[in-house]
């Protein structure tokens, strides 16, 4: 049977995703349904990954893009990326190694936690991982103490009050007045410190914030240079938007950050500009699709648990994926994900969505409008792709979602000339579908790897 996927009255605005990642997941579902299956799953365009990655460099073009791995860890976006060319912010030992063991070479990392175990510090240092980020005494110490020729950058906080997503300014980021105190420190320790950076707060909601760090790090820059430290690299760190609906554009961000970089940091070969982007490259390019595994129907006229009496018919669906697994983006990153489900019904219902977990706070959505769903249907949820499955658990024993890929062949050829995409289409699609490559397998460890391994296709 062919389903229409159909908008929701309560969330019309949300922008409809690319046709093909519709259609794709609509042939997934029908696929799964013929095995039987009725696993959440998700879909990365890795295609999306890359248009990204061409925008950075054409909009940013003196920013040299260090993807925060901790926004996603998913080998196959860390294996885009590499063979794009990005560096890495990487926020542990096991990010490092993961980045590593794809053959990213150390000085495309950057170990970007101003607050390390000491035993990460020792094998940043084994692999040569130097550049590293502070923004305390202690830290100073600790890194003089291991690895006294590491390449030092100091966190400072950008103190201007700015709408962001999640803010980071309350654990990290050495105040402009401690500044000097905690150079001169350095100083004395006879530490290498190479660099500024900063963190304007993830997902942020307003370009001049980026103004004012810039500027912030250009005073910080002068202290450090006054001091006699040789400075050569300057990080603005991550908050770059990426999903369709954000309050701001990646456009008029760069616009600013263009600007402040021009007025602070003129063109100049001996400074070497990086920014560390999490959500931007990849928080559009996943898609969740879960499945409807039980329903209650609420009678109106029968009170609930605090007693109010409902006026109308409302349904309520658990679904197979929930805040301890992907969705944890509500809890940890604010976020409110968007549903859209099968249905070629114009009735409306109020209803709300639940994960499969047996604790009442594992709810996705609190009220939206949906067709009346049953058990066994779909629904998924676009712009998956940031702090949801690197964060997800298996909390009462739920499986984390199995992941496809896909990407065009242009943009695949683009990454992999020396391998171009094979020209066949996948059985598992339907036959008026056109997706180039799709790849499966949750333990693929290289985009190379996955496309010799191509076997589900037709010639
Ligand atoms: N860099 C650091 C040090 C971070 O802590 C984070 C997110 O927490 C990022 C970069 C990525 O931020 P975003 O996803 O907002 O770009």
């Amino acid at each position: 049977m062919k389903h229409q996927f159909s908008k929701i009255s309560s969330v019309e605005t949300i922008a409809a995703p690319m046709p093909c990642i519709t259609q794709l997941i609509q042939d997934k579902i029908d696929e799964f349904e013929r095995m039987g299956s009725e696993d959440a799953f998700c879909v990365g365009d890795m295609g999306d990954v890359i248009k990204k990655f061409n925008t950075w460099k054409e909009l940013l073009p003196r920013v040299e893009p260090f993807y925060a791995v901790k926004c996603n860890s998913d080998n196959v976006v860390l294996k885009t990326l590499a063979d794009l060319g990005a560096g890495f912010d990487c926020a542990s030992k096991g990010e490092i190694s993961q980045v590593m063991k794809l053959g990213v070479e150390a000085s495309r990392i950057i170990y970007a936690n101003p607050c390390k175990q000491k035993s990460f510090v020792k094998y940043a240092a084994k692999h040569q991982v130097e550049m590293m980020t502070f923004d305390n005494e202690a830290e100073l110490i600790k890194v003089r103490e291991i690895f006294p020729h590491a390449k030092l950058v100091l966190r400072i906080l950008p103190i201007a009050q700015v709408k962001v997503q999640c803010q980071l300014g309350n654990k990290f980021g050495c105040h402009p007045n401690n500044v000097h105190k905690l150079l001169q420190r350095a100083k004395e320790l006879g530490v290498d410190v190479m660099g500024i950076s900063f963190h304007v707060g993830s997902g942020v909601g307003e370009a001049k914030a980026f103004a004012f760090a810039v500027k912030q790090a250009y005073d910080a820059w002068q202290i450090a240079t006054e001091l006699g430290f040789k400075m050569t690299l300057l990080d603005i760190g991550g908050g770059f938007p990426g999903q369709s609906n954000a309050p701001i554009t990646f456009t008029e961000i760069a616009a600013v950050v263009n600007e402040a970089l021009d007025t602070y940091f003129p063109h100049d070969d001996s400074v070497r500009i990086i920014a560390e982007p999490g959500r931007y490259m990849v928080a559009s390019a996943f898609t969740l699709a879960v499945n409807i595994i039980a329903k209650r129907s609420i009678t109106p006229d029968v009170p609930d648990v605090d007693g109010n009496t409902p006026q109308a018919a409302s349904h309520m669906y658990y679904v197979n994926d929930g805040v301890y697994g992907s969705f944890n983006c509500i809890m940890y990153d604010h976020a409110h994900p968007e549903p859209r489900v099968i249905s070629d019904s114009p009735d409306r219902f109020v209803s709300s969505i639940w994960g499969p977990t047996c604790d009442g706070l594992d709810c996705i959505v609190h009220e939206c409008k949906l067709p009346e769903l049953e058990v066994g249907q779909w629904m998924y949820f676009s712009d998956m792709g940031a702090y949801t499955i690197a964060a997800g658990s298996t909390f009462n024993g739920m499986p984390r979602p199995r992941c496809f890929y896909i990407c065009s062949d242009d943009l695949w050829n683009q990454v992999h000339p020396e391998h171009r995409a094979p020209k066949r289409r996948c059985e598992s699609l339907s036959a008026d579908a056109d997706y180039p490559l799709l790849m499966t397998g949750p333990d693929m460890l290289t985009l190379r790897e996955a496309a010799n391994s191509i076997s589900c296709c037709n010639d």
